[in-house]
Order: structure tokens, then C-alpha cells, then sequence
């Protein structure tokens, strides 16, 4: 079977899935196979409860009669019906990649450009090989717009995701030390990340440019179209805004407060704000549209509690978003504590990155500096360092962190978010 004789059932379809715990009546069951599971035992249970179709990748479980149809690869068969789809699509697509404030920065557009669109996103961080071919398949006639968040970690994966996603217009959010081991260190980022430049350029399609950062205003260079924020010159200006640890903008008479904190996330808003003027929204309803985004999800949240203050940010953390992350946390005034958890993926780098964030901690002068894994373990011989979130917890309960200020930062694998209740 060929993606094209597949896609006038994908159109009745409601939905694509490859969670067997998710299929619905009338959608698509894609049986992913692995080491330790095997969708396609599903197959039959999915279809006899109502799935629309079931592809697998084990010729055994293929049962034409009940649309239980046999692909030699899944994942090729997802992404090439994403690509089909994309294809008959006629609205503007947007494409996201960077090494920092990615989900970020496509949540904010999302929230901005909704004033005016019906607009399609990356749920969540679904990012990756499997989670873009998805959120193309999501696209719907009614949508008149997509913002796609791209993920990467080794080269060439961006250029797969843009040959899927096919975007007409483009931003990398920065380019920074995530995922050195991976890319083959700083230079290698630089590259994997420019892969989405190089697609928009054979295509001749549109490159949003932050001019305040050297890395893209130099890869952009006598290239048009692009559409540029940041500089004097650009296309669009913005005046940092900060109430309260709160980043805002000042853009057209309008001060514009969000609810993230980290100056970091200026330029996330800028990014935003620029889409949303570009795409002829209105000053005032871009203002509406970021006053009203909350984060949620672990990324510069600030919350309080027993009078004082938790800044969460332990969605991830690499040295670059460490580093914005601890700058910003030393101008909140009162006494300060950082728990800092372990940055991971960073190859023989490290030891080396893991050594000069605790190196710039001790300089900033934070009250209490508290690390979690065994890489700050390894440079850090102090008694606040912990192996693990679950040591970290079993010391909280026994102390309490008086600091007015907590900042709780680190990987993903680390899950310092558990030890939060302990706080
Ligand atoms: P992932 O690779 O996990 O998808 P992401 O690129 O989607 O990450 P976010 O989830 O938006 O990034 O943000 C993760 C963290 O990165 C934030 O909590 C913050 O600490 C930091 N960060 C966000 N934006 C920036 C930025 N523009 N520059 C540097 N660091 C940033
Ligand atoms: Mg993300």
C-alpha cells in the first residue's frame, strides 16, 4: 500500500495516533514496534473497537478485511503521509528550532496569532521524527495557520523535519550549548540547527531574524526575504520590560507585562510579538494575547508558597539556559537558594560545563547552593551535593530552606519537579 491510495481514509479519519491507549472510534492506530513493546498485538483490538484503520509492520498481524493494513516501516509510512498532506495544504506553515525556548517561543506565537487565526501546534514537545509527521497529520481545513516546534540532537534530523514540515517561514530561537554530545560540540549546534536555514533558502521562503544575535544576523546576511527584530534598523523594535521579575515588552506606545520570568525570555516575546505584526494583528490584542499566556509546564514558572518564592524552571537545562537562568535569579531580592540539577548530554564536555556553572554560582553569591546528580557530585565536594532527587527529597525533610527565594533548575532526567512538595 502507497500513501496515496491511504489518504482518502486518513481524510475521514478523526485523528492519528500511535498510543494504543488513545485510539478512538474512527482514527488511525499506527503499531509502532520496539524493543520491549509491540503495538501491533493491539491491532486486532484496536480495529474491533472502532479504529478506522491500523497500520503494523509485522506481516502477520495484517487483516485487509478489517483495515489492518501491512507497511515495511511505520515510521516511514507516518512521515510520508505527513509529507502527502503537507503537500495539499495551502496555509502558512512556521517552523521553530533552536537549542533554547523553543516550546517557549511557539506557545507565545501560538498565543498571538490565535487573536486573529485558527492555528495548529505542536502539542506539548512533541518535536521529533514521529512528533512533527503528527502535528502535520493534525492539520485540518479549518486551520488557517501551523506553528511546528523542531527538535533536534544529531545533524540532518532538522532537515528531515523541514523536508516533512515543509515551513514558510522560519526562527531559531538561539543557537546554544545543548546537546554537544550529540551534534559534535558548539560549531556542530551552529550547523545542525542552520539546516532549517538552508531549507527556507533553496526555497526562497522567509527567515525571522533576531539582529541582536550574531550567529543569525551572520547566516542571514544580503538574504532575503526576512523579516528582522531586535537592532535599530530592524524591522521591528522592542523596549525590554521588567516588573516584579516579570519580562515585558515596550513596542508602539503599549507596555506589554507577561507571566515568565528570565530576561531570557525577552526575546521569546519579541519572536512573538514580530509574527503577530507581521501577520497583521494588532498591538493591543498581541498585548492581550501575551499578558494572558501562563506557563505551565515547568518553563520559568514562578509560583509562591509559605511566603516564599519557587522559580521552576526543571523542564531541562543545558549550560547556556543554566547560565540565563542563574543570571536572571541573582537580581531577585531577598535571600537566595539555587538547586541546581545535573545538565545532561553533554559528552566530554561535561565535566568541564558542570565545573564552571558551579565556578559562576559561587560568584553570583547565592545563600545556598544545592546540586543534584553525580556530575556536580564530581566537582562539587560540598554536603549539599546530592546523588539523586530522592536524596535531595530525604534532606528536605528533615531541613527547611528559609531562603525568600528558591530557584529549582535542571535536566530533564533529573526530575527535580518531584522534590518540589518537600520544599
Ligand atoms: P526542548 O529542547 O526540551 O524542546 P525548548 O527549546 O522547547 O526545549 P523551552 O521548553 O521553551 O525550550 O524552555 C526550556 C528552558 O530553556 C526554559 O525554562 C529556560 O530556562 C530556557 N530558555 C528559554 N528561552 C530561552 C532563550 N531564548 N535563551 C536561553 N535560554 C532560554
Ligand atoms: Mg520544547
Amino acid at each position: 500500500m502507497n500513501t496515496e491510495q491511504f489518504y482518502p481514509l486518513f481524510l475521514k479519519s478523526d485523528k492519528v495516533t500511535i498510543d494504543s491507549r488513545k485510539v478512538g472510534k474512527n482514527d488511525i492506530f499506527f503499531a509502532f514496534s520496539g524493543d520491549n513493546f509491540n503495538a501491533a498485538t493491539f491491532a486486532e483490538k484496536a480495529a474491533d473497537e472502532g479504529a478506522l484503520a491500523v497500520i503494523v509492520e509485522q506481516r502477520e498481524f495484517e487483516n485487509k478485511d478489517k483495515n489492518i493494513f501491512y507497511v515495511s516501516s511505520t515510521l516511514e509510512f507516518l512521515q510520508e503521509l505527513a509529507i502527502h498532506h503537507r503537500n495539499q495544504l495551502k496555509i502558512p506553515v512556521i517552523g521553530l528550532t533552536g537549542s533554547n525556548g523553543k516550546t517557549t517561543t511557539k506557545e507565545l506565537i501560538h498565543a498571538v496569532l490565535s487573536e486573529k487565526f485558527n492555528v495548529q501546534y505542536t502539542y506539548g514537545n512533541l518535536n521529533n521524527h514521529i512528533g512533527v509527521p503528527l502535528t502535520i497529520l493534525s492539520i485540518t481545513p479549518e486551520h488557517e495557520m501551523a506553528v511546528i516546534e523542531m527538535g533536534a540532537n544529531h545533524q540532518k534530523e532538522i532537515e528531515l523535519l523541514c523536508h516533512i514540515s515543509q515551513p514558510d517561514f522560519g526562527y531559531i530561537t538561539n543557537f546554544g550549548k545543548a546537546h554537544l554530545e550529540g551534534f559534535g560540540g558548539f560549531e556542530g549546534v551552529i550547523k545542525g540547527k542552520s539546516e532549517l536555514y538552508d531549507y527556507l533558502k533553496n526555497h526562497h521562503h522567509t527567515i525571522i531574524v533576531n539582529e541582536n544575535d550574531p550567529v543569525q544576523t551572520e547566516k542571514t546576511e544580503n538574504y532575503t526575504p526576512k523579516i528582522t527584530f531586535g537592532k535599530e534598523g530592524s524591522d521591528y523594535q522592542f523596549g525590554l520590560l521588567s516588573e516584579d521579575h516579570f519580562v515585558g515588552l515596550e513596542f508602539q506606545g503599549l507596555k506589554t507585562v507577561s507571566k515568565l520570568t528570565g530576561e531570557y525570555n525577552f526575546t521569546n516575546l519579541c519572536a512573538a510579538a514580530t509574527f503577530g505584526l507581521y501577520f497583521g494583528i494588532g498591538p493591543d490584542k498581541i498585548k492581550h494575547a501575551i499578558e494572558n499566556y501562563t506557563p505551565t509546564n515547568m518553563r520559568s514558572q514562578v509560583v509562591k508558597k509559605e511566603g516564599r518564592t519557587l522559580v521552576l524552571d526543571t523542564y531541562n537545562a543545558n549550560p547556556s539556559s543554566m547560565t540565563a537562568s542563574l543570571s536572571n535569579f541573582v537580581a531577585f531580592e531577598g535571600s537566595k537558594t539555587i538547586i541546581i540539577g545535573d545538565m545532561l548530554e553533554l559528552g566530554v564536555e561535561s565535566e568541564k560545563e558542570h565545573q564552571s556553572i558551579l565556578k559562576l554560582a559561587q560568584e553570583l553569591g547565592f545563600d545556598q547552593i544545592i546540586t543534584v546528580g553525580n556530575y556536580f557530585k564530581s566537582v562539587n565536594p560540598s554536603a549539599l551535593s546530592f546523588d539523586n532527587t530522592v536524596e535531595l527529597i530525604e534532606y528536605l525533610q528533615q531541613n527547611k530552606i528559609h531562603s525568600e527565594n528558591i530557584l529549582l533548575k535542571g535536566s530533564r532526567g533529573i526530575a527535580l519537579e518531584k522534590s518540589i512538595e518537600f520544599i
